[in-house]
């Protein structure tokens, strides 16, 4: 859903409509997107939207996995990655913009609104910061990393949450960037946990999502 609209900044801008905005389309936000997505047959779900925003940087690029449970041993990481991406494009609620977010704020009231650098605006209901563990360059949430709990390398970042993937009220974070240690299923797990934190705030209840063929 994108419209040409009046951006933040007076500027015009195509600005899109999400229910949930996930910036950075790697394991972990692949796996959040594709959990909410799965569910978009749920009466309670409602036509809701989530998009992602990636620029092609996953780690997965460099892998060759050999010990993710359910992916063929020594698969590439690329493979893995576009199988992620086609699963996502099974889902109508579903769209992946290619780009780099450049900034992200709450708007007055509740939403968020995400500026790409090609001038494109992201405005949504809710926030996953799924960027990985080595790159946060998002200005404009007043948010600052701190160093990585499990890795051994000073470089590495995570953004602290409540303990349940939760910076604050609709904002999360999922992969790596949650603290998770540098495995595809652990980062795959985190973005599939936050993906049923939101649908069950959406069902009214704790739900999950199977069978959804
Ligand atoms: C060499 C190598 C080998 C590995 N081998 C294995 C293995 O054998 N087994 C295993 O389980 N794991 C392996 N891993 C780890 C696995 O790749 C990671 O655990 C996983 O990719 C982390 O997922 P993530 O979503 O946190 O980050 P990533 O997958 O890195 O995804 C982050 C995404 O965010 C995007 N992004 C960041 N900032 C922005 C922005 N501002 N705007 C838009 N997009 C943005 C990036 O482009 C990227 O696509 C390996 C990693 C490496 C580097």
């Amino acid at each position: 859903m994108a419209g040409r609209a009046a951006g933040v900044n007076g500027m015009t801008a195509s600005t899109h409509a999400a229910d949930v905005l996930i910036i950075g389309g790697g394991a972990g936000g692949l796996s959040c997107a594709i959990t909410i997505a799965s569910a978009e047959t749920r009466k309670w779900f409602a036509g809701r939207r989530v998009i992602v925003v990636d620029d092609g940087t996953s780690d997965l690029k460099k892998a060759r996995l050999f010990n993710a449970p359910g992916v063929e041993p020594g698969m590439l990481g690329t493979e893995l990655l576009e199988g992620m991406e086609r699963q996502l494009a099974r889902y109508e609620s579903a769209t992946i913009l290619r780009g780099t977010v450049q900034r992200a704020e709450r708007l007055p009231g509740r939403r968020f609104i995400a500026t790409l650098e090609s001038g494109e605006e992201v405005v949504a209901e809710e926030l996953v910061l799924a960027t990985g563990y080595k790159r946060w360059d998002v200005e404009g949430l007043d948010h600052v990393p701190e160093p990585h709990p499990r890795i051994g390398k000073a470089n590495r970042i995570h953004l602290p949450h409540d303990g349940c993937y939760r910076i604050e009220p609709d904002l999360h974070v999922a992969g790596l960037l949650a603290g998770g240690s540098s495995q595809f299923a652990i980062a795959a797990g985190i973005g599939a946990q936050v993906a049923v934190e939101v649908l069950s705030r959406w069902a009214g209840r704790a739900t999950h999502v199977h069978d959804n063929a």
